[in-house]
């Protein structure tokens, strides 16, 4: 397995580690696929590149006026694949 990099961490490190945390804590680790979730809207699910400013830190939607912190907006869309993920069992 390739091991990519975030923060110094490698991911399959930080992969492990997460899984045996969760394990202790009873929690489930669900894995989805990231594609777009920096585009998406949250309120709406137009996926616009442009919607992200990521130098301020920003994402704004130009279809339905959403506005939220960035890393906040990615942050929901990997929390509403999730929870699709878990509904399909
Ligand atoms: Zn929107």
């Amino acid at each position: 397995m390739k091991s990519k990099n975030i923060e110094g961490v490698p991911y399959y490190g930080l992969q492990q580690k997460l899984e045996y945390k969760a394990r202790i804590a009873g929690c489930a680790v669900i894995y989805v696929d990231p594609k777009h979730t920096s585009q998406r809207c949250p309120a709406c699910g137009k996926v616009d590149k442009k919607s992200r400013d990521r130098e301020r830190h920003e994402y704004r939607c130009h279809s339905c006026g959403y506005s939220s912190n960035d890393d906040r907006a990615v942050a929901m869309n990997i929390r509403h694949r999730g929870l699709e993920k878990m509904k399909q069992g």
